[in-house]
């Protein structure tokens, strides 16, 4: 299926690694000319080499934090104009409601509801005036089936997705287009670290950790990057304009539900 996507121009946030590679992969693979970023140089420059060897495609890269208003103008510097954009961050720490104080909120509020809202409001009127914008924010299957570790992530995801439900319907008339992907559990650095730090706490290993969460999910597995990049990319595709204001949950079958 030709996605229609050669020669858009997309600027994929915290993309060195994980989800976010995935996706930059992925839009590559189409055509697009990316803009990925990550704060740690090296891990970038490696992985856009990759990339570009992998797909031919232009890769430009700006290392820096996405979290802060620096980050964010250093990354619309070298993708002015993007057709798409692709909300990214790291995720907030897991931990028990009671040890998260003000700074850590703020922290979280910044990084995972903030930040993607301050990037969309910066492109989104240039995508309404060229008539064509796709924008993905990756969130989590916490907003839509809560796990209690995770409080401080799918709080403040649940900010943006509440922010974004309204602005989808204000922009779609303009084949401007804003939905999120929910990973339930990738197989990616960040799984396996929160993985280790469990395990350590069983007295398992991290592996072992994995293989048991793979078999509560109805697929009997994690999910591979790739077919979450995939996902990513035909939302992103041309003929997904009236894929409009959604939250489409990857998770396995793991939410149980007959419908939504
Ligand atoms: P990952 O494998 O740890 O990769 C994170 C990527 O983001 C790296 O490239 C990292 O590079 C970059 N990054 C992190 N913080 C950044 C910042 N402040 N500014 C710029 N780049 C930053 O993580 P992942 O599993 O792909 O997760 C991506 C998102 O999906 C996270 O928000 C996570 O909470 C969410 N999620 C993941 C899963 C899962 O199973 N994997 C499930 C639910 C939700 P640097 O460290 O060099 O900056």
């Amino acid at each position: 299926m030709d996605l229609g996507l050669a020669g858009k121009r997309a600027l994929v946030c915290a993309a060195s690694k994980g989800l976010g590679r995935a996706c930059a992969i992925s839009l590559a693979r189409e055509g697009v000319a990316i803009t990925i970023t990550a704060r740690t140089a090296e891990t970038l420059e490696a992985t856009a080499a990759e990339i570009r060897a992998m797909t031919g495609a232009s890769v430009t890269t700006v290392a820096g934090d996405i979290t802060t208003e620096a980050g964010r103008a250093a990354a619309l510097a070298a993708c002015p104009e993007p057709d798409i954009l692709i909300n990214n961050a790291g995720g907030p720490p897991p931990g028990d409601f009671r040890e998260w104080e003000r700074d850590a909120w703020i922290k979280a509020l910044d990084a995972n509801m903030l930040t993607p809202i301050f990037l969309i409001r910066s492109v989104v009127d240039g995508m309404v005036a060229r008539k064509f914008g796709r924008i993905v924010n990756i969130t989590s299957a916490s907003v839509k089936s809560p796990i209690p570790t995770l409080g401080m992530s799918y709080g403040v995801r649940a900010g943006l997705t509440g922010v974004v439900a309204g602005l989808a319907r204000q922009v779609a008339q303009h084949n401007v287009t804003i939905n999120s992907l929910l990973p339930g559990p990738f197989l990616t650095d960040r799984l396996r670290a929160n993985s280790a730090a469990a395990a350590a706490q069983a007295g398992k290993s991290a592996d072992d950790l994995i293989r048991e969460r793979a078999l509560t999910t109805p697929a009997g597995r994690v999910g591979d990057p790739a077919e979450f990049g995939d996902a990513c990319a035909f939302l992103c595709s041309a003929n997904a304009g009236f894929i409009v204001g959604q939250n489409l949950l990857m998770d396995g079958g793991t939410f149980n539900s007959m419908m939504g």
